[in-house]
């Protein structure tokens, strides 16, 4: 098994001189042999972080792109301006943009063809509202969203973040994250085929400090998607032991 990767994504928090003392108590903490661990800060303190992180081995990600490398569009950024700067991931399709930003499934996609080209790994986010599971239509939910988000020979990864285990302290149970795996994972193969086998899938949903080892001892699990939990630095670092 490959090693598994543990990714913070900051959302919109952090000034330059959080994002500095965060980074500076990560890298003292952080363990000799460690799993894959990205970051992903605002836009705003990529920059500033690329120089901080160059010679370490945590590595940076954004939280989203758009789909044309450069044009008319007020407010965006491009996935070439990303991996120009030494960024290396970027979070695609989180609830929170398909929620607040109107994103559709064809979107991301788009994003996530963009993401490739450029040389970055898209992580795309996938999930299912609380309706949706209370009435058994999850799974449905959850194949039409890799149907409509990945594209053709998506080599990224996919990250289930169930909607109402989001911020919510309520991450899914490990019987729940366990099925859905298997559900995740019979899909991709159905839809990829043989490719489909490689794709790694990330939970994300409440991980923190006590409930990171037994989400990341499950089959099939290739890491976390953190957020609350990665802005301390004492948490985040107790997740990454935990891989
Ligand atoms: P959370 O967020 O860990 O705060 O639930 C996860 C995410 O939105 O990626």
């Amino acid at each position: 098994m490959s090693r598994q990767i543990i990714v913070g994504n900051w959302k919109m928090n952090g000034t330059s001189r959080d994002s500095q003392a965060l980074v500076q108590a990560l890298l003292a903490g952080l363990p000799a042999s460690v799993p894959d661990v990205v970051i992903c800060p605002p836009f705003t303190q990529l920059a500033l972080l690329t120089d901080t992180l160059k010679t370490t081995s945590v590595a940076l990600g954004a939280q989203d792109c758009h789909k044309d490398a450069s044009g008319a569009h007020t407010g965006d950024i491009s996935a070439p301006m990303l991996t120009d700067l030494g960024v290396s991931y970027v979070i695609l399709g989180h609830s929170e943009r398909r929620q607040e930003h109107g994103e559709l499934d064809e979107t991301v996609r788009e994003k996530a063809v963009a993401a490739g080209k450029a040389g970055l790994t898209p992580i795309v986010c996938i999930g299912e509202t609380e309706d949706q599971r209370d009435s058994g239509e999850h799974f449905d939910t959850l194949g039409w969203q890799i149907k409509g988000s990945l594209p053709d020979g998506f080599s990224g990864i996919l990250a289930y973040e169930p909607i109402w285990a989001i911020g919510t302290g309520r991450a899914a149970t490990t019987d729940e994250i366990a099925e859905t795996m298997k559900f995740l994972r019979e899909e991709l193969v159905r839809q990829f085929g043989e490719s489909g086998k490689t794709i790694r899938i990330l939970y994300g949903g409440s991980v923190n400090d006590k409930n990171a080892a037994s989400i990341l001892s499950i089959t099939d699990v290739a890491g976390a998607l953190v957020g609350g939990a990665s802005l301390k630095a004492e948490a985040f670092l107790s997740i990454v032991g935990a891989a």
